[in-house]
């Protein structure tokens, strides 16, 4: 959490918070509904968000881990989004490697985080990484990475990390 963050010095940040982990709400569209730019809402996406939901799964303050497992997927598939437009750019010309692996991170992070999260959970609900979703995350990331193969080499020790 920040002080220099406006999403986390908003009154409205659950709300904010919630909007970010919505799958098909935009972060523009969260931005204009609390008034904030959409790059500060983007930073705080990416920088404040998982440390959050690692707290919150820390100290158990979400109602259910199916709940928070679902949030923490839902992360997940945005950071896959992120990392497919970058490394789409990255294609035409318009990117760099730069940003491809900056991607790659944010997602080894969220990876992390969800293994964390999977070990205090009971077996059946760490189903979700052989869930369809997952295998078809494991795919297009695996498929992204092809390119860069450092980035590749650190995805796949992340995903190892997860057994
Ligand atoms: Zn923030």
């Amino acid at each position: 959490m920040s002080r220099q963050c406006t999403a986390c010095r908003s009154d409205d940040r659950d709300t904010i918070d919630a909007g970010l982990l919505r799958v098909g709400v935009t972060v523009q569209e969260v931005a204009d509904a609390h008034g904030l730019s959409h790059d500060s809402v983007w930073r705080h996406a990416r920088n404040h968000l998982p440390e959050r939901l690692a707290l919150a799964a820390e100290a158990e303050e979400v109602a259910s881990a199916d709940a928070l497992l679902d949030e923490i997927t839902t992360l997940i598939h945005r950071v896959k989004v992120a990392l497919d437009r970058t490394e789409a750019r990255a294609v035409e010309g318009a990117g760099s490697e730069a940003d491809v692996q900056g991607w790659t991170r944010e997602l080894r992070g969220a990876l992390t985080l969800l293994a964390a999260v999977s070990e205090r959970l009971p077996p059946a609900q760490v189903m979700v990484l052989s869930s369809p979703e997952w295998v078809q995350v494991r795919g297009v990331m695996t498929a992204a990475l092809r390119p860069f193969p450092e980035a590749a080499k650190a995805a796949a020790q992340a995903l190892k990390s997860l057994g």
